[in-house]
């Protein structure tokens, strides 16, 4: 039992990738689409979470126009859901045929999932994500089951949240076509003080990455992602897209009413397992796992994709790669001290 307490587990922060020699002339020659069974590949390997602070139908569409997909959040009805989902459908027919038309869907794991399936599909979702906090289990693996069961091919079923190895397999071999790995790392999370659970998000793709089904079924880092440069360490370790909750948080295009204080305006960005999100969403609170705070207003969400790819792109040019696939093969991780940590951020502010 306590043989694994001699491994340490790595973080974002403890590591840096080593720059190498690159024969790339222009960081538009990097591709960042990744192939996802059952539907059109992703032109940026970004997912948006299904919180109701992230994403409903103004993220789901604008996250769709820059390459990647929305997951409308599940804290409604199935028929509140299936509304947001139609119109971001309608709004990819209004708009050009140009640009990235995939939109996901969350679903639980008990009561109503399959009818709430039935209506996203209806409505247009093609992603469909079993969405629990806890994935390495039996009702997870159920759900996944019967949505193929009753779908077959025609959804990619995303699902998780798992942290370990042996949880990556059991989703895979449930059916899921990708799989979100991380537990505990969210900005929003307590879980890990609430339960004493979790793995540092790094350390989950890393392990994850190992396993034998890893590449065909796709790696989805989820939780703790602070800015690009947390994104191409994430790929580098063998996540093959990201999913983000606080990064989108903020922008024009997220659920809620801007609040304005002192001048300042800011948005609200809560856990789905925060008491405030509970109450709103089922009418009491039961385990807390999260908290809720307020986000400064960021602007157009177009524009803060705009700047993660210019990071992703810039990122895998200073390893030399031309893709996700040849980065995770070429890329070479270091551990750094603390002071090296220091270093690495912009220190001349601090004196
Ligand atoms: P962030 O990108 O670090 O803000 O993390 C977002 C992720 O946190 C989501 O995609 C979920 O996996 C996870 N999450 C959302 N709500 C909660 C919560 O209340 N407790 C724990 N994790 C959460």
């Amino acid at each position: 039992m306590m043989d694994s307490l001699s491994s340490l587990a790595v973080s974002f922060d403890d590591v840096l990738l080593t720059p190498q020699y690159s024969n790339i002339r222009s960081r538009s020659e990097i591709s960042l689409s990744i192939d996802l069974e059952n539907i059109p590949a992703m032109r940026l390997p970004i997912f948006s979470s299904p919180m109701d602070t992230v994403t409903e139908e103004d993220t789901a569409h604008e996250i769709a126009r820059s390459g990647g997909i929305g997951v409308v959040h599940r804290y409604n009805t199935p028929d509140e859901q299936a509304e947001i989902v139609s119109r971001v459908s309608e709004k990819f027919s209004e708009t050009s045929t140009e640009g990235y038309r995939t939109i996901g869907a969350a679903i639980g794991v008990t009561g109503d999932y399959i009818k709430r399936a039935h209506k996203v599909f209806q409505a247009g979702a093609r992603l469909i994500c079993v969405d629990v906090a806890h994935g390495d289990h039996i009702l997870a693996v159920e759900a996944v089951k019967n949505i193929r069961e009753v779908f077959g091919n025609t959804v990619h079923i995303m699902a998780g949240n798992v942290a370990t190895v042996s949880g990556f397999d059991t989703l895979a071999r449930a059916g899921a076509n990708s799989i979100r790995v991380g537990i505990g790392g969210g900005s929003i999370c307590s879980t890990r003080i609430q339960t004493g659970h979790g793995m540092p998000t790094l350390q989950s793709i890393i392990e994850c990455s190992a396993s034998e089904w890893a590449g065909d079924v796709k790696l989805v880092a989820d939780g703790g992602i602070k800015n690009s440069g947390d994104i191409v360490k994430a790929l580098a370790a063998g996540a093959d897209a990201v999913m983000l909750g606080s990064l989108l948080a903020g922008t024009n295009e997220t659920p809620g009413e801007p609040i304005t204080r002192n001048g300042k305006t800011y948005k609200s960005y809560r856990g789905m397992a925060s008491i405030e999100a509970q109450i709103d969403w089922r009418g009491h609170a039961s385990s807390e796992e999260g908290v809720s705070t307020t986000i400064l207003s960021k602007g157009p969400i177009k524009n803060v994709l705009g700047s993660l790819e210019k990071g992703i792109r810039s990122g895998l040019s200073y390893t030399g790669a031309l893709n996700i696939v040849e980065f995770q093969n070429k890329a070479k991780f270091m551990r750094i001290s603390t002071a090296g940590m220091s270093e690495s951020k912009t220190h001349i502010l601090d004196k």
